[in-house]
């Protein structure tokens, strides 16, 4: 298919770009209501397909659908992300969004009430994206020195990460990278931690209770607290969580089918600060565990990620920010995203961003405001169009 996709007929746009506004639509703000109705019922349209994770697929095929409508080439790739791009014919950078459209289950009902949508995926992260790709369509044939792609991912809710694994190796490395998730319309999210999630087991011969010996599981909380004098944190544990080893026993089961052995199986998650390298804390807790004749698997290592905050992608978006009334914040996260996974290999400008707060992510009343959805319209149209001039002056 021509980089422009399909010839564009009225009635195939749903959501209505400025550019094609009947010529009845005269005033300037008749014109930018409208646009915010149709973005609206475009975001209410695509929460109310629910996407949990590895169930994406009505909910990729809808976004290629309406990137396809928007004029921008689409396709969903093998791994199931969903993916669009539209912007200059010749461009002399790339801008990639990374945005993920599973959601962890448990559907909302979807409803609109006094301004605010509820639904899972409202927050995280099915706002950022749909917040991206309006911002895209109000602009993409404006941009003349930028081509955008956005990557709808698959897998993110879920330790596998398939969709942002597949496009890091799959596509070309961008010149910027944004990450959708919700950090609230007038902030940045800098960093990620890491994660750690691994299972200690360890079995022996049943023992007296009276007996010298520990049993397996006393054993395993003795290893839990060594992990923690090896990294102690400080008196503010929790409160400066970002730079502090934090983490938590997920599952712990002493069972053993056979009579005359004890056994422990406990599973581990850490959350890992900046600093602390995965394959390091693997080879301590190791030797931890060998001290135990224990045994350690591995489920999940990934590092923490940080980003620059001196960076013309950073400066861009302070400009948006500021142009829609906003005063730009930056905050750093205790969870981990795709930004661990695309940051480290792409080494590009980076940071993440949408409307919503984070802290409804997962939670059974997920919701967000549609003011503050078009208001992070605003800002990501004004992002895209202050680095196209930006291209342009260099
Ligand atoms: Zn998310």
């Amino acid at each position: 298919m021509d980089k422009r996709g399909p010839a564009r007929s009225n009635q195939n746009i749903q959501y209505i770009r400025r550019d094609l506004f009947p010529a009845s639509y005269r005033c300037r703000d008749d014109c930018a209501a409208l646009m915010s109705q149709n973005e609206r019922q475009f975001i209410i349209d695509y929460v109310s397909i629910y996407s949990p994770t590895h169930h994406e697929r009505p909910a990729a095929e809808f976004l290629q659908s309406r990137f396809e409508q928007w004029g921008w080439k689409a396709w969903i790739d093998a791994a199931g992300n969903a993916c669009g791009e539209a912007g200059a014919d010749s461009p002399r950078a790339m801008l990639c969004f990374l945005g993920h459209i599973d959601t962890v289950p448990g559907e909302i009902p979807v409803r609109v009430e006094n301004g605010v949508l509820f639904g899972r995926g409202s927050v995280d992260a099915k706002g950022p994206l749909a917040a991206f790709a309006c911002a895209l369509a109000r602009c993409a044939d404006q941009l003349e020195h930028l081509d955008v792609r956005l990557i709808g991912a698959v897998e993110e809710e879920c330790s596998t990460s398939k969709g942002a694994r597949f496009a890091v190796e799959q596509y070309d490395r961008p010149d910027f990278l944004i990450i959708g998730e919700p950090s609230q319309w007038n902030r940045l999210t800098l960093g990620y931690k890491g994660m750690f999630r691994f299972n200690y087991e360890l079995r022996q011969p049943r023992v007296h209770s009276a007996a010298e010996e520990f049993f397996p599981a006393t054993k395993a909380v003795g290893f839990w607290n060594s992990i923690f004098e090896a990294h102690p944190g400080d008196a503010e544990h929790f409160a400066s969580a970002f730079n502090q080893l934090t983490g938590n026993i997920a599952s712990m089961s002493t069972a053993s089918e056979d009579v005359n052995e004890l056994a422990v199986s406990m599973g581990c998650e850490l959350r890992l600060p900046p600093g602390i390298d995965p394959e390091e804390l693997e080879n301590i807790l190791r030797q931890h565990a060998d001290n135990d004749a224990a045994t350690i698997t591995i489920r999940e290592a990934l590092p923490a990620v940080r980003c620059e905050r001196s960076t013309p992608l950073v400066a861009v978006f302070n400009k948006a920010i500021r142009a829609c009334g906003g005063q730009p914040g930056f905050v750093v996260k205790t969870g981990t995203s795709d930004m661990n996974i695309a940051a480290p290999v792409w080494r590009c400008p980076t940071l993440a961003y949408g409307p919503g707060d984070s802290t409804l992510d997962h939670t059974p009343d997920e919701h967000l405001a549609l003011d503050e959805f078009s208001q992070s319209v605003d800002v990501l149209e004004r992002v895209l169009l202050n680095l196209d001039a930006r291209l342009g002056n260099a």
